[in-house]
């Protein structure tokens, strides 16, 4: 298993060439030379790389399968689709999200008032709009502020009252505006079919969205009463994140497909689309057999289309326009966190530890003999003649006939033999070996926080992709654990012996490595917490030109010590000037000593608060 569950959860994106791990896209340059290459500009700590190739690869996949679904049913609908700002809103992601998808009249979702601005100000004219979420009177005018300048945007009402601020906006701009154009109304339905997983508290019946039927009823007669059933054009549901399995799905479609035609039977004629929210699951299982996702694209899209275009035809109805407001599956991809480890920890079990003596007692020679000679056809007896040993070894320590060298010879040798033991039978996988990695694992102190860059794995305990960006050409044979550089115990990925990682091996002294955490693209920048004071990652977006090779572009630094103070609202300036004056008042100073520490200071000051050790 050297790569690292490419398979599973690659999609063809990357690709392992000699020993390290490289972009499978033009010239496929390794993540390792880009990642040098950036910090021979200066840049230091974790990164974020961005790949604008590849939001286009899932919005080109997301559109293809639609419209090939669209095409051997012979559906009449069109396809659309919005990206919900939610899952990403960091301007290097949302300006190329816009850019790669062009051909594709994509739009952006909003669900806030500030991601509502940036949905107005970067949507292509055409490209629609839709908005979800609680809102108030300011931002629903926001939405008939964007109706007037041109845009094709769509309210979603999540309840009555929202109804009855429209309704009242409404008549303020009728009365106000001229030649005055309406936004489009959704309705978002609470549906008794919920989704399934660790993300599913967005539909179902005690979802904190949408309308019941008896609230969807009295929706439609308000709209009717107030001249507004000509822009209800579409019904909206969404029934949570990562949806591992499809079935939740169908139920939820076959739901809204009868409300949908339903509501049209009683004069919506308007209505005219089905938006089906997100959901879309990437794959982030690195191992067989564990996969979290039992569909594919196209079955996720043919299912779509069928259920719709069957409900329609037996009620009907036209065939409605499907959105979708995919977004994990869209941003997941484009962005790989890349860190550096700074240290192993158990390092102390090192054959260069071990402190022989001339004549060592009888039982740790014997240790020693096994360790030099285990092989495979031997490997399991001699690791239980070593777990006797050992404990045989303890007892006459605690009694005290050796003495602690003895004790800690013994401790190494042993881990040892079981590290050559694991190795040797790795493919027979065994419980009792695997119980016996847990002993056994290194812990890698990697410079990055688990709070900032991976909250869901603090929050919620989903994994991701891990994989170092070298020494792919050999076998990695350390269980690991990573722990990241905050002062909290829950800053680590523990060593999981079903979902085992094993890393290289290293002296970090002597060999740089890094560690890649993929498909970290989406919700993880924004859900990110300052931790300790860590900040987002110095980012960069990677571009290719037309002879295939990479350029970096739009580098963003991670923000310096004094910013990160300044966020929280510290007055920097009498921070800056009590640092000053303590080392200008120093009795231990001279006056060269003294500007030569403020240097230092200021340089420190400029720079990020992660460590500088590589
Ligand atoms: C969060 C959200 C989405 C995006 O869900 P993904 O699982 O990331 O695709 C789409 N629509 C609504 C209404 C949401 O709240």
């Amino acid at each position: 298993m050297n790569d690292f569950g490419l398979d599973v959860w690659g999609d063809d994106n990357f690709v392992i060439k000699d020993d390290t791990i490289n972009i499978n896209y033009a010239s496929k340059p390794s993540l390792l030379k880009i990642t040098k290459d950036i910090q021979e500009k200066g840049y230091k700590g974790p990164l974020i790389l961005r790949f604008p190739h590849l939001i286009k690869k899932q919005i080109t996949t997301l559109f293809d399968a639609f419209d090939s679904a669209r095409d051997e049913f012979e559906y009449s609908g069109k396809f659309q689709a919005v990206f919900p700002l939610k899952v990403n809103q960091f301007p290097n992601f949302v300006d190329n999200l816009v850019s790669v998808s062009s051909d594709y009249n994509y739009g952006l979702e909003a669900g806030s008032k500030a991601e509502l601005i940036i949905a107005m100000s970067k949507t292509p004219l055409n490209a629609p709009i839709t908005v979800n979420g609680f809102k108030d009177k300011e931002m629903i005018s926001l939405c008939f502020i964007a109706s007037q300048m041109g845009h094709n945007i769509t309210i979603t009402i999540e309840g009555l009252g929202e109804l009855e601020t429209i309704i009242e906006v409404d008549k303020e701009f009728s009365k106000s505006i001229k030649n005055y154009i309406p936004p489009k109304i959704g309705i978002r339905i609470r549906l008794h079919s919920s989704g399934i997983g660790i993300w599913a508290k967005s539909g179902g019946y005690n979802s904190k969205f949408g309308m019941t039927s008896t609230e969807v009823l009295e929706a439609y007669d308000m709209l009717k009463k107030h001249n507004l059933l000509s822009q209800f054009w579409m019904i909206h549901f969404h029934i949570g994140s990562q949806m591992g399995d499809i079935a939740p799905l169908k139920k939820a479609l076959r739901e809204a497909g009868n409300i949908y035609a339903d509501l049209k039977k009683r004069g919506a004629d308007a209505l005219g689309a089905i938006n089906i929210g997100g959901g879309l699951a990437l794959e982030y299982s690195q191992h067989e057999g564990k996969q979290a996702r039992n569909y594919s694209l196209k079955e996720f899209a043919n299912d779509v289309i069928y259920l719709m275009q069957f409900i329609s035809q037996s009620k009907g109805v036209a065939e409605p326009d499907i959105f979708t407001e995919s977004g994990r599956f869209i941003a997941g991809t484009h962005a790989v966190l890349i860190a550096p480890v700074i240290e192993l920890f158990s390092q102390d079990y090192h054959e260069k530890s071990l402190r022989l003596k001339e004549i060592n007692p009888p039982l740790i020679q014997e240790l020693y003999d096994l360790w030099i000679s285990i092989k495979k056809e031997n490997a399991k007896e001699y690791l239980h003649d070593a777990l006797d040993q050992m404990e045989s070894l303890l007892t006459l320590f605690d009694l005290g006939y050796i003495d602690l060298e003895d004790r800690s010879n013994t401790e190494i040798l042993v881990n040892l033999i079981i590290k050559k033991a694991i190795v040797l039978l790795r493919d027979e996988n065994q419980d009792e070996l695997k119980k016996l990695q847990d002993r056994i694992q290194e812990k890698y102190l990697v410079n990055f926080s688990a709070f900032q860059s991976l909250p869901d794995f603090w929050g919620l305990a989903q994994r991701f992709p891990i994989v170092p960006l070298d020494k792919l050409d050999t076998k990695p044979t350390n269980p690991s654990s990573i722990w990241d550089i905050t002062c909290d115990s829950d800053g680590e990925i523990a060593f999981d012996r079903e979902l085992p990682l094993y890393l290289h091996d290293i002296k970090v002294d002597e060999d740089e490595y890094f560690l890649g955490f993929f498909l970290t693209g989406a919700y993880q920048e924004i859900l990110g917490m300052r931790h300790n004071l860590f900040t987002h990652p110095t980012e960069v977006v990677i571009n290719f030109n037309e002879n295939g090779e990479y350029i970096m572009d739009d580098i963003i630094p991670a923000q310096n010590l004094m910013d990160i103070l300044d966020d929280l609202e510290y007055k920097t300036s009498s921070i800056d000037k009590r640092l000053k004056y303590l080392i200008e008042e120093s009795s231990i100073l001279n006056s060269k000593e003294k500007s030569d520490i403020l240097g230092k200071l200021y340089l420190y000051l400029s720079e990020n608060s992660y460590l500088k050790t590589i």
